[in-house]
């Protein structure tokens, strides 16, 4: 395989950028651009042993850099790989990167380091896939999603009901090839509970999936009430910024305002919308309809209430367009006195929530309240997980393929139709972890990850 070369920091100026080259003559065509200040090369040192030195092009010294060599296959890549540590300036970084290439590396393309480390069997496919739920994680349970995934648990998990399905495979195959001989294991008894198990353990990566995709890309979050209930307080306790204007005169939130914020394991994607009511205001009325729009198509609603007042028609207009969502009544102002009955409020929401938005008494209640309606408060994120639709797809169809090999037992059919359905269940699998995936499907993964990784 080729050379190959890429900035693997940021695109953006930092302390240090680095420049990873990876390849049979990765070593060798780092040398030409780097002389150690000892003047060692870099083939006389070991794998994971650096030399500290200069960098230059053909216009002279660039930086002083540190150059880290790795050996195959102990490297990300299983390759050799040499990487380039430099001031992190883009023009620095970017001059060393083209000096390299000059030099004779390949530009790497999209993913291309983890891709290789694919296909050098450093990582299965879920693991490398996982490596982009680290890289944009905003919390720390998906953190610890990306890197249950990234040390193989998935892997583990599906590489332990492909195996025993290979193993019924095996003795059915045998069974056939031997119909006279006695196969002790071979029974419709133990064959039907290895496919049951596999279709439970299927189900439970499925329906967790739901979850822990919120947890990995957040939930967009509408924060909706009529005007000067305490939308946008409650928007700045949440961001812990002054983000949104907050005003005693009603209306004052005309359009959307957003943004993210971490509550216990969720990422919100909060927008503060224009408080409901009927409205003469042309710009106002536009802002009230997009805040319905957003409350539609939002994974989680925030229905912001005044306890210091009594409920009225525009309180119940969003009690009804709540009616089916993921939504919490949050009743704001408990700091005032109010003693109206909520009952109406709480038998239409899942979750009712006492807050003091002003105070910041009651946060730590919509924190679990969001928790137990997302389902997010009992995913364990040390497990295997599900990260992305491909992977939710293979499973289906895997079990899809279990669920029809289950009747085929059941119903007392050949046992070749058996045999069709595991075959069908263990290739969707292995196209999960990647050990029968195509070319096509890999270079699809691969083509979605940034230069650099
Ligand atoms: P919005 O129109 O729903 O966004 O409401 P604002 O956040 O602009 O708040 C309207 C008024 O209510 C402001 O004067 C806030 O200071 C006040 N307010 C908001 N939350 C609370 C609260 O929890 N307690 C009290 N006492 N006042 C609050």
């Amino acid at each position: 395989m080729s050379t190959v070369a890429a900035i693997s920091t940021g695109m953006a100026p930092g302390g240090i950028g680095v420049v990873r080259i990876s390849g049979e003559k990765a070593v060798e065509t780092a040398q030409k651009v780097f002389s150690s200040f000892s003047g060692k090369k870099l083939s006389e040192i070991g794998g994971y042993h650096a030399l500290y030195g200069r960098a230059r092009d053909e216009k002279g010294d660039i930086d002083n850099v540190i150059a880290l060599v790795f050996k195959a296959p102990k490297s990300y890549t299983g390759e050799d790989v040499v990487e380039i540590s430099c001031h992190g300036g883009l023009y620095v970084t970017n001059r060393v990167l083209k000096a390299v290439l000059r030099a004779g590396a390949e530009p790497a393309g999209p993913g291309e380091f983890t891709k290789r480390a694919f296909l050098n069997g450093k990582t299965d496919l879920s693991a490398a896939e996982s490596v982009m739920n680290m890289i944009s994680a905003q919390g720390e349970q998906a953190e610890k999603i990306a890197l249950s995934v990234m040390e193989g648990r998935l892997f583990k998990q599906i590489k332990e009901i492909s195996d025993s399905l290979l193993y019924d495979m095996a003795l059915l195959s045998a069974w056939v090839d031997y119909p006279y001989e006695e196969i002790e294991e071979l029974s419709g008894e133990n064959l039907s509970a290895h496919v049951k198990n596999g279709i439970e353990k299927l189900d439970a990566l499925i329906k967790g999936f739901d979850k822990g995709q919120i947890i990995l890309e957040g939930v967009d979050t509408a924060i909706v009430g009529r005007p000067n209930v305490g939308k946008s307080t409650l928007m700045n306790l949440l961001s812990g910024t002054e983000k949104s204007i907050v005003t005693e005169i009603a209306g004052t939130t005309r359009d959307i305002v957003e943004d993210t914020v971490n509550l216990g394991s969720v990422t919100l994607r909060l927008a503060d919308t224009a408080g409901m009511r009927s409205t003469e205001d042309t710009v106002e009325s536009i802002g009230v309809e997009r805040a319905v729009k957003r409350l539609e198509s939002a994974g989680l609603v925030l229905a912001v209430f005044d306890s210091s007042r009594p409920l009225n028609e525009e309180d119940r207009r969003l009690i009804g367009l709540c009616r089916g969502k993921k939504a919490i009544a949050v009743i704001n102002k408990t700091d005032l006195d109010g003693n109206y009955l909520f009952d109406e409020i709480s038998e239409n929401f899942a979750k009712t929530v006492f807050i003091s938005a002003k105070t910041g008494e009651g946060r730590q209640q919509l924190e679990e309240a969001v928790g137990s309606v997302l389902g997010t408060a009992d995913f364990d994120c040390t497990g295997a997980a599900l990260v992305n639709e491909r992977q939710r797809d293979c499973c289906k169809k895997a079990l899809d393929a279990l669920a029809d090999a289950q009747t085929a037992v059941e119903t007392g059919m050949t046992m070749d139709a058996v045999t069709v359905c595991l075959d069908s269940a263990v290739e969707n699998l292995m196209t999960l972890t990647g050990e029968r995936a195509t070319d096509m499907v890999v270079n699809e993964i691969f083509s979605k990850f940034c230069v650099g990784k």
